[in-house]
C-alpha cells in the first residue's frame, strides 16, 4: 500500500495539477457568468419620446418572464381605428383581472400623434407575437382606419423607435423586422400586409434610419 500510494503521489506532475485547478476556475466562472449574465434589454436607455407607463405585473399581460434573447422587432397594428396608445395601454392593463381570459400585450404602442408608451420592460417578454414573443420586441402601432395604414406622423416616428431598437440590439432590419403576418400569417399589420411594397419601404426606412444613427450594424 505504502508503495503504492508513492507511486501514485510521485504521478501528480504539479504543472499538470496547476493547469486542471485553473480549468476547473475557468469552466466555474464561465458557468457562473452563464448564470448570472444580464439580459440583453438590461441598462437600455430609451429616447426622450418614449413614456415609460408600465403594466402592473399579471399573468395575462404581464407576466414578468425575462427576455433572455433579442433577435427581431415584430411590428403590429392594434386593429381599432382612431385609439391611442394611453387607450391600447389601458386596454392590456385591464387584462390584469383575467375575466377577459386574453393574453395581450406589447412593449410599446406608438400613437396617432407620434407618442410612445412603454407598458412592458425590455427585459420581460410580452405577450405579441405568439412563438416569437421570447425572443423579440413587439410594437404595436395606431391607426386612423379602417385600411390600417399608419399616419405619417406615426409612420416617422415607427421608423424611428425601430431603427433604435435594431442599433441597440445589432439587428438588421431587412431580415430581422418582422410583421406579425410573418409569424402567424395573421392580416397584421393590415395595410403592410396588403401592400407588400409599403412593407418594403418601411424597411428601407428603418435601414436609412440606422444609418442616420451612425452604427449600422447588420448581422
Ligand atoms: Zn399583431
Amino acid at each position: 500500500m505504502a508503495h503504492l500510494r508513492k507511486r501514485r503521489r510521485r504521478r501528480l506532475n504539479p504543472r499538470f495539477v496547476a493547469l486542471c485547478l485553473t480549468a476547473m476556475l475557468l469552466a466555474a466562472g464561465g458557468a457562473l457568468w452563464w448564470v448570472n449574465r444580464p439580459l440583453p434589454g438590461e441598462g437600455v436607455a430609451l429616447p426622450d419620446y418614449v413614456e415609460e407607463k408600465l403594466l402592473p405585473e399579471n399573468p395575462w399581460s404581464r407576466p414578468g418572464t425575462p427576455l433572455k434573447t433579442i433577435s427581431g422587432v415584430v411590428i403590429h397594428y392594434v386593429g381599432n381605428p382612431g385609439t391611442s396608445a394611453q387607450a391600447n395601454r389601458n386596454y392590456f392593463a385591464s387584462l390584469s383581472s383575467g375575466t377577459e381570459g386574453t393574453y395581450a400585450s406589447s412593449h410599446f404602442v406608438v400613437g396617432l400623434e407620434g407618442e410612445v408608451i412603454q407598458c412592458v420592460p425590455l427585459t420581460e417578454l410580452a405577450y405579441a407575437s405568439n412563438q416569437r414573443n421570447t425572443d423579440t420586441i413587439a410594437i404595436e402601432t395606431c391607426h386612423p382606419d379602417d385600411t390600417g395604414e399608419f399616419s405619417p406622423v406615426t409612420y416617422d416616428r415607427l421608423v424611428e423607435l425601430t431603427a433604435f431598437l435594431c442599433k441597440t440590439f445589432k439587428l438588421n432590419p431587412e431580415t430581422e423586422v418582422i410583421r406579425h403576418y410573418d409569424v402567424t400569417g395573421k392580416e397584421c399589420p393590415k395595410f403592410y400586409v396588403d401592400h407588400p411594397e409599403a412593407w418594403e419601404t418601411f424597411r428601407q426606412d428603418v435601414s436609412a434610419a440606422v444609418t442616420a444613427l451612425g452604427e449600422h450594424q447588420g448581422r
